[in-house]
């Protein structure tokens, strides 16, 4: 086996380096910068380029961190290296080792349909996939995202109109780019953030992804009227003083569980768009055919029906145990942030450990 799951993590035995690993080591290998898979106090990280400014403000000023193009091949003590687009946020990569003629690609978090915020997915041939299963079950479909944003735009102009503000929540790193970005053009505004979206927003935009102007609500000038604004936060604000600040309000989650009927009255918002950085069922297996794998490594997420359906086509496909958990924490920021003279000086409610970033 070319990979092994050791305690620490992924581990390539040949090359003697971990892909994401969940303890520090002395090589780890990079896939994209949410919380559960790129964790802090490894002595030397490789990335891809595209992701580099996200992952330095994930890691710290100090992290040692090597950056490759998208289809480089670097060595590592012998093992061919590379990275490959994975469609999930700014930087996200599939990671392909190759030793002695065997290929192995661990794809991280992973969509297929393209968008505006990151290089889109490509399939990767390889002898064993490592796919994720965060969306690994039929009922889970996507609509086209499209289709998305245009319920999204609609919400919000009912709310201008109405008088209220829209306060829509989705992951600070990646889901809250692509919000913005997918309403770029939709004459939506003004638009305000929450700290540790506005971070990231700076990121995505020092790396060429271009986005709607926003402006930080912190620094909003005291006594900003807030009807008819689109506030996009990280859904651990919800319920927090931070967002009374906007008054009459309406909120939304962006994100894949909202599919599910009642998961957007378990958590008290008024709208649930369905919008996911992971790939849905359909995509996910046909993620899987495309690579030619004849062995599969489910690693988080619903993994044994992926199993089953992949045995039952013949493959070779067993569950893994992984720490990677989808997105749990996928705020890359300290989340309390100065306020710009609010009543409520508090700050921000550290990020929750949340079912998934999806
Ligand atoms: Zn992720
Ligand atoms: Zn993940």
């Amino acid at each position: 086996m070319l990979l092994r799951v050791t305690e620490r993590g992924m581990y390539c035995e040949a090359g003697d380096f971990y892909v994401d690993p969940w303890l520090p080591v002395d090589r780890a290998v990079i896939t994209h910068a949410h919380g559960d898979h790129a964790r802090w106090g490894s002595r030397a990280y490789l990335g891809s380029r595209e992701g580099e400014r996200v992952l330095r403000t994930r890691m710290g000023v100090g992290a040692r961190i090597r950056t490759v193009d998208f289809g480089e091949t670097v060595e590592v003590n012998g093992v061919r290296v590379s990275l490959h687009p994975a469609g999930h946020i700014l930087g996200s990569a599939q990671v392909r080792v190759e030793h002695r003629g065997e290929v192995w690609v661990v794809s991280g978090d992973y969509k297929t349909e393209p968008d505006s915020t990151c290089t889109p997915f490509e399939p990767v041939r390889c002898h064993t996939f490592v796919t994720e299963s965060t969306f690994g079950l039929p009922i889970y479909r996507w609509d086209p995202q499209a289709h998305t944003f245009a319920e999204i735009r609609a919400w919000w102009e009912a709310n201008r109109e109405a008088g209220r503000a829209s306060v829509l929540f989705g992951y600070a790193l990646g889901k809250a780019q692509r919000l913005l970005a997918g309403l770029l053009g939709a004459e939506v505004g003004p638009i305000y953030t929450h700290g540790a979206v506005e971070r990231l927003n700076q990121d995505y935009r020092d790396s060429g992804i271009a986005l709607p102007p926003t402006t930080h609500a912190g620094a909003a000038r005291k006594g900003t009227e807030y009807a008819g604004a689109l506030i996009v936060a990280p859904p651990s604000t919800q319920g927090s003083t931070w967002l009374r600040r906007f008054g009459p309000a309406s909120t939304a989650f962006a994100s894949g569980w909202m599919r599910i009927r009642g998961a957007r009255r378990r958590r008290s918002l008024d709208r649930g768009f369905v919008l996911s950085d992971h790939v849905d069922w359909p995509a996910l297996l046909g993620a899987v055919e495309a690579t030619g794998a004849e062995r599969v490594w489910v690693t988080h997420g619903y993994r044994e029906p992926v199993v089953r359906w992949l045995r039952e086509r013949g493959l070779e496909a067993e569950a893994v145990a992984s720490r990677w958990e989808g997105e749990p924490e996928a705020e890359p920021v300290a989340a309390d942030e100065p306020e710009g003279g609010g009543v409520d000086s508090g700050g921000e409610p550290a990020p929750a450990a949340e079912e998934e970033g999806a």
